[in-house]
Parts: structure tokens; sequence; C-alpha cells
């Protein structure tokens, strides 16, 4: 399957979640048997090219990709999920947003320290829920050694955010 063919999957909606957003939605692509299995076969080539050894989803749509790389690669799987859910005591990291703030946890004891980590989410656009995730994963004691998105959206700048501090960034696609 051709990158061609798995953008085609990618489901385009306008004016969501707000007037003005044109929303890539991954529904449609993880809703292809094919599709979705070609598009976690080469997220986790890259994953384990980067000697993966822990891999770290981000809420929601990064736990339907990672945890599918983790499972392939028999590797670890650790979620970085949003405030409240977690039932131990939390790492916890708190990034700005167009408006307000929003924050990432993580439990402390989940990766072991020093293991190489490579981050998974389904998109990256400015790249503040990715560099956050970075920085919560570090504190948590893993060094994360690469970045892994199904769609990037360049204009946006968060895979050369991510570059300029030292993290590879990698996605299937992009969209301009
Ligand atoms: P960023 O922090 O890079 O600006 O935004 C990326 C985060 O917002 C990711 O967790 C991603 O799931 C979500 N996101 C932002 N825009 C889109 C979009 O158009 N489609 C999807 N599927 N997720 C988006």
């Amino acid at each position: 399957m051709t990158v061609d063919d798995l953008k085609a999957l990618v489901r385009t909606i306008p004016d969501f979640p707000k007037p003005g957003i044109l929303f890539r939605d991954v529904t449609t692509l993880i809703g292809d048997g094919p599709g979705f299995a070609a598009a976690v076969g080469h997220m986790a080539d890259r994953a384990e090219a980067a000697g993966a050894q822990v891999i770290a989803g981000i809420e929601a749509r990064g736990f339907i990709f990672g945890a599918a790389i983790a499972v392939r690669l028999a590797l670890p799987f650790v979620p970085v999920r949003k405030p409240g859910k977690l039932p131990v005591p939390v790492l916890a990291i708190d990034y700005a947003l167009e408006y307000g703030t929003d924050t990432l946890e993580v439990d402390p004891g989940a990766v072991p320290d020093g293991a190489r980590v490579v981050l998974v989410d389904d998109l990256i656009a400015t790249g503040g829920t990715a560099m956050a995730a970075v920085e919560l994963l570090r504190r948590a004691g893993g060094t994360v050694v690469q970045s892994l998105f199904a769609i990037d959206l360049p204009e946006l700048g968060g895979a050369r955010r991510l570059r300029d501090a030292k993290v590879p960034a990698d996605a299937l696609m992009s969209f301009d």
C-alpha cells in the first residue's frame, strides 16, 4: 500500500472542532484493515530501527497506533494520559494551547531508567502536545529517541520544533 493509498483513507472534516479548522480524521484509516495494518507496520519498522525499548502513546488516538506498534514489536507500552485518569501519584506537565493550558500525566514508575522511548501520536500540528510528552517522559527517566506520527501538518511546524529539540520526528504522510 503506497503513501497515497494511506492518505486517501484519511477523512478531512471542515470546521471541526471549531470553524476554520480542517480536521484530519484517522477513524477511516484505522477502520480499513489493510490500511491500518500497513500504517502500523511502517511505524513499527521505524520504531525498531530507532532501537525502541519502550513505546509511549499520547491519549487517546496515540494509544491506538502506539499499542499496536508495541504489540508488533513485543515491547512495553506506556500511556501518556489526560489528567485525573491514573490511579497512582503521577508526574504531570502543563502545556500551552492556543487558548489556555492542558495537562499530561504519566506513571513515574512506568519507564525504566535510561530506556529508549519511541513516542507515538496520530498527528503532529504545532508540536505542543508532543514536546510536553517528551519532557514528561524525560522526567520519568526515559530518553525519547524518536517520535512517530501517522500524519504531519508541516506548515504548523511541530516536527521542526521536535527536531530542534534533538528529537527525530517522522510521519507516514503529510498534508499541506
Ligand atoms: P499539537 O499539539 O501538535 O498542536 O496538536 C496535536 C494533537 O492534537 C494530537 O494529540 C492530535 O491528536 C490532536 N490534533 C490536532 N489537530 C488534529 C487533526 O486535524 N486531526 C487529528 N486526528 N488530531 C488532531
